[in-house]
């Protein structure tokens, strides 16, 4: 079930549509200094998906406030970007509930099927399960969790964590948009 949402067109469009609502607030808000926020997005080059993207769905929206001696940048959170991660979000999350899921699948299939290399599966798990809940961002939330959230299962226990969300799409984008502050300015 969520194998099928890794190369799904219309997923990928709808999270593209919730990171387009993201930026507009952001840019709604405006800079902290009052001044105008202007489009200063930029392209990266994101792997994984399906193969039917636009180019313009590498481009990552971000902002300049247009006031002289501020130029503060804005980049707004993002639930199709984690980070700096190559590899877009949903597949640095669900790849690993793949290899580590109840129906669990082979490293070697993983790496033939989605041709992600196995050192990058590897990394991906210790960037879970060392890197992040080390980081400031799961520190500052880590409390917040009704029921605790196992940082030695992540990300699966994350997915677990919203549960009660109806439907694996929504559930899934409930994960991502949890993460998305991850990809904003104060915390890249
Ligand atoms: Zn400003």
């Amino acid at each position: 079930m969520y194998q099928r949402l890794l190369q799904d067109a219309s997923f990928f469009a709808l999270l593209l549509r919730i990171d387009e609502d993201l930026a507009a607030e952001v840019r709604a808000a405006g800079c902290p200094c009052g001044g105008p926020l202007h489009s200063a997005r930029y392209r990266r080059k994101p792997r994984g998906g399906p193969a039917s993207l636009g180019r313009d769905y590498d481009l990552r929206a971000s902002f300049c406030c247009a006031v002289d001696g501020c130029r503060r940048r804005a980049t707004p959170p993002s639930v199709r970007f984690l980070g700096r991660k190559v590899f877009f979000g949903l597949w640095v999350v669900l790849l690993p509930v793949l290899r580590e899921g109840p129906k669990a699948q082979r490293l070697s299939r993983l790496e033939e099927h989605f041709c992600v290399s196995r050192r990058t599966l590897l990394r991906w798990r210790r960037w879970w399960r060392e890197t992040f809940p080390a980081g400031r961002f799961w520190q500052s939330a880590r409390g917040c969790w009704a029921q605790p959230v196992a940082t030695e299962a992540l990300p699966g226990s994350l997915l677990e964590a919203f549960a009660g969300v109806e439907g694996t799409a929504e559930q899934v984008v409930a994960v991502l948009k949890w993460l998305a502050p991850l990809s904003s300015s104060p915390w890249l």
